[in-house]
């Protein structure tokens, strides 16, 4: 089973002639998965893949042999659904060789737009939204039985916490785990609150069970999952030790007192499943991210250092209007937090320039703030309008485009110049690194990552993945450091 990672240089026509109706197929049925936008969605489609094998179906890496192709789309910015139109393009070639192919969409992009997709794209066949996965065979039945067929009720309950994803796309070393579901913040410019609904988080004994798993089945390393993880909250069933609570639990045991689970609490205990396994986690929240998570961080050696904390906007005006939560000088203090706590993590950030009404004054805040920060790398995009959101109903997107460009050039070239500064300070120094694969570059080296998240190449000797490797740095590229072993 293969997850393919979309890369644009691929050329639809060259495709079309290698349609070859003769392929001889496995006997059970075959789903071809394809995934855009971030983790979460992959981590979704690992979901998508176990739920669909239960019932029988094999996966496959080449859609044109498949009887059913499911694309898992982000809603994002508008350039990310014209790549899923796009693609639905290049399968309508094959579903006209084939009529009985059964074409279905998945993730934001189907939330936002529902039945309107299909009236949009009379290629689909199905649309079913991030909570409704589980009713996939079901909706499957329904096309088999000449309808089209949709699924997009949102959940509170929903977390998948009893299903064990397929992992796709591989490399046998690093996993995710979603440890929680939507999103209660409401950022203006945002389409996630709507797309993936209300916050819901997994209860904890699941995520820890899944992590033992992945380590006993020689993964070591895993990225805990949610779009923000500082307000993950155990489900109220369960004591601080993660013991599930039931009837005879007195209250006054103290077991019940503070009866949810934190973040930093959930980040200790998928710690001690080993030491070695290397614990990452996605997305952080200025306004959220609390001491304890950094001392927890400092306290075990297994979890990395290093964090993801989306600014957006280095002007507190523009963070306002942008309903973040948090000012400028609140930011720094979080930043300042990390480097007093952590003094050697990664941080990487989210910038989006020329949000509504942003002056050149403000963008000029940002670049500031990228230059007390020096973020290691960076997300970085012009602010794209999206239907429905609380910006597009309420703030005008008066920011000419070629304004837009022009400030993220400059944002751009600003975060390359701390980029390459940043690794250059790994130079000379040794990084304990997880070997993830061989080398793009050379079959004769291996790569793998830091705890700060940073590439790390060098010869491969008798190393393998899943190897942790010290590796003294001695020349980087701007994101790259370039080792031997020792
Ligand atoms: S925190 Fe804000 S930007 Fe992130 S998913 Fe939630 S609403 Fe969207």
């Amino acid at each position: 089973m293969e997850n393919k990672v979309i890369d644009e240089s691929r050329q639809g026509e060259a495709l079309l002639l290698n349609v070859d109706k003769n392929i001889d197929k496995p006997a059970g049925r075959q789903v071809f998965i394809e995934s855009y936008g971030c983790a979460m969605n992959f981590s979704d489609s690992e979901i998508v893949a176990s739920i669909l094998i239960e019932k029988g179906y094999s996966t496959t890496s080449d859609y044109k042999s498949a009887d059913l192709i499911l694309v898992n789309t982000c809603a994002i910015r508008e350039n990310a659904e014209q790549r899923v139109r796009n693609r639905l393009k290049e399968f309508n070639v094959v579903k006209r060789h084939n009529p009985k192919l059964m074409v279905g969409v998945m993730g934001c992009m189907a939330e936002r737009l529902k039945t309107q997709f299909l009236e949009q794209e009379k290629i689909v066949d199905i649309v079913v939204g991030p909570d409704a996965y589980r009713e996939l065979p079901n909706l499957i039945e329904t096309v088999e039985g000449g309808q089209k067929a949709v699924n997009v009720l949102l959940s509170r309950e929903e977390t998948y916490a009893d299903i064990s994803p397929v992992r796709l796309d591989s490399n046998g070393v690093t996993a995710f785990i979603s440890i929680m579901r939507g999103c209660d913040n409401m950022c203006s410019f945002c389409v996630v609150p709507f797309t993936r609904g209300r916050e819901r988080s997994r209860d904890p004994e699941s995520i820890v069970a899944e992590a033992k798993l992945l380590f006993e089945q020689g993964y070591r390393e895993v990225t805990l999952l949610g779009q923000n993880v500082d307000s993950y909250k155990a489900p109220p069933k369960y004591s601080p030790k993660g013991r599930t609570l039931n009837a005879s639990d007195s209250p006054h045991s103290g077991e019940l007192e503070g009866a949810s689970i934190s973040f930093s609490k959930l980040l200790e205990m998928v710690a001690q499943v080993s030491p070695d396994l290397r614990i990452r986690f996605s997305t952080s929240h200025p306004k959220d991210m609390t001491d304890d998570v950094l001392h927890i961080m400092a306290k075990y050696d297994n979890i990395c250092k290093y964090i993801h904390l989306p600014i957006q906007s280095g002007n507190s005006r523009v963070l306002e209007m942008m309903n973040r939560g948090y000012k400028r000088e609140w930011y720094l203090e979080r930043i300042a937090a990390i480097r007093r706590i952590i003094p050697e993590c990664g941080i990487s950030t989210d910038i989006m320039t020329g949000f509504c009404s942003e002056t050149e004054e403000e963008h000029r805040d940002t670049l500031s703030l990228m230059e007390e920060v020096k973020y290691d790398f960076a997300y970085m995009f012009a602010y794209s309008e999206r239907p429905k959101t609380q910006a597009e109903r309420k703030l005008e997107d008066d920011v000419p485009e070629e304004v837009k460009q022009r400030r993220l050039a400059e944002i751009v070239a600003l975060q390359q110049k701390h980029s390459a500064e940043r690794t250059k300070l790994g130079v000379g120094k040794v990084h304990r690194v997880l070997v993830e694969r061989v080398s793009k570059k050379s079959d004769q080296q291996l790569s793998g990552r830091n705890s700060q998240n940073s590439v790390v190449v060098f010869d491969k000797h008798n190393f393998k993945p899943g190897d942790y490797v010290n590796v003294l740095a001695e020349s980087c590229t701007v994101a790259t450091l370039i080792g031997k072993a020792v």
